[in-house]
């Protein structure tokens, strides 16, 4: 969410100054003051102060009108696959808009991405940042804003934003990835930002020193656990059944003298009052124990981010979009790439490719198609 606020503001020529909550203990401590949640980015706009990225109000604010101008393609998300996307769609010189929560998605909570050609180690967030720089020289617009509806009108599409905006386009290149699952369990809105985090790359430095959990027994979960143990005075892992992660994640937990792992639990309730201060485990035969933490990362796994889309194109059972070996969906002019869709393999350059290749054949659609 802050790289979505500074990208915003950025975006949008707003002055702004960033204040590292997480190098600054005092602005940390006023940031709480202000808000009353400790969540960033927390923005103040003279006497008013808006917790989280705030879409809908930072676009009152700043937003400019969108022109009723038709692109020849609607990409949305801005993650590798979208981006990619952009990048091969305006080289195409098509009129391409990007619309998109963030930029970057994901791959900006991977501290450590080693298996992204041409380099050796990069973290999400510089990988992100040289894709967001290749594709701004290009003639393409892009907006931060959460597209909530789709629909098809004529040959056009029709796409709703949370800003209020409706934008048209001849093609879609849907490419919004996936998001977070959630534990299920009371409480777990009220604490997000409030203790609960899903990103322990943003949150994880406000928990130096403290106790903290982290729920999960893949490669996600492990990866926390390890990086928390660095910053965190100790990390309870709470795991649903066994690990399954890869064994040198499971040989680098072990090796941790900070790290206690709790198999066949599972997170049954959330205590505190305005901040968490603990969960409760349950195991497989019920019996329960109170585990004080701070902070309770949650890493049990993602979403495709297929809810606003409604019958528009076919999705399998895991709520994925179908696509054909050439990104085609069930619906002509309709487009899709990444971990939104049906292909196997959930990772960047498997996205970044199939952004490529459904930008290809948007523009193939869009010559076929016509003026
Ligand atoms: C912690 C972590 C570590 C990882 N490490 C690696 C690694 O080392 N190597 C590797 O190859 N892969 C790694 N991955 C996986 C990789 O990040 C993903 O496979 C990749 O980011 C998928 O790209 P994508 O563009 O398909 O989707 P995403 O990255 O999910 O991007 C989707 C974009 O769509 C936007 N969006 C979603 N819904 C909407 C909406 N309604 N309206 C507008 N915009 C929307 C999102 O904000 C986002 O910008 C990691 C993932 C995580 C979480």
């Amino acid at each position: 969410s802050c790289t979505m606020a500074t990208a915003f503001l950025e975006k949008h020529r707003v002055p702004f100054e960033s204040i590292d909550t997480s190098a600054d203990p005092k602005a940390a401590q006023k940031m709480i003051e202000l808000s009353g949640q400790q969540g960033g980015p927390v923005i103040t706009v003279d006497d008013e102060v808006i917790v989280g990225f705030d879409a809908r109000r930072l676009n009152e604010l700043f937003g400019e009108p969108a022109p009723g101008q038709i692109f020849d393609v609607l990409i949305v998300g801005a993650g590798p696959a979208g981006l990619t996307a952009g990048e091969y769609c305006a080289r195409k010189l098509l009129m391409t808009m990007i619309v998109s929560e963030n930029i970057g998605g994901q791959a900006l909570e991977s501290w450590a991405i080693e298996n992204y050609m041409g380099y050796r180690m990069v973290t999400g967030e510089d990988l992100m940042k040289k894709f967001e720089e290749q594709a701004k020289n290009l003639d393409l617009r892009l907006e931060i804003d959460q597209v909530t509806g789709i629909f098809g009108e004529g040959n056009l599409f029709l796409v709703k934003t949370l800003s209020g905006t409706t934008l048209q386009a001849k093609c879609l290149i849907l490419a919004q990835g996936k998001r977070p699952r959630k534990l299920g369990v009371p409480g777990e809105e009220q604490y997000l930002g409030r203790g609960l985090s899903v990103c322990s790359t943003c949150d994880g430095p406000l928990f130096r020193a403290k106790k903290v959990a982290v729920v999960g027994g893949g490669n996600s979960a492990l990866q926390t656990a390890i990086e928390m143990s660095g910053i965190a005075q100790s990390v309870s892992l709470i795991v649903r059944s066994t690990i399954r992660a890869d064994p040198d994640y499971q040989k680098k937990v072990e090796s941790k003298n900070n790290i206690t792992v709790y198999l066949h639990s599972r997170v049954s309730t959330l205590h505190g009052g305005r901040f968490l201060t603990g969960i409760t485990i349950t195991d497989e035969k019920g019996g329960e124990q109170v585990v004080s933490a701070d902070g309770v990362f949650v890493e049990i796994g993602w979403l495709p981010n297929t809810g606003l889309l409604g019958g528009f194109v076919e999705l399998n059972k895991e709520k994925e979009i179908v696509v054909d070996i050439n990104c085609h969906t069930s619906r002509k002019g309709v487009f899709a790439a990444g971990d939104v869709t049906s292909v196997k393999g959930k990772q960047i350059i498997i996205a970044a490719g199939e952004g490529a290749k459904a930008a290809l054949e948007a523009s193939e659609y869009v010559m076929k198609m016509g003026t």
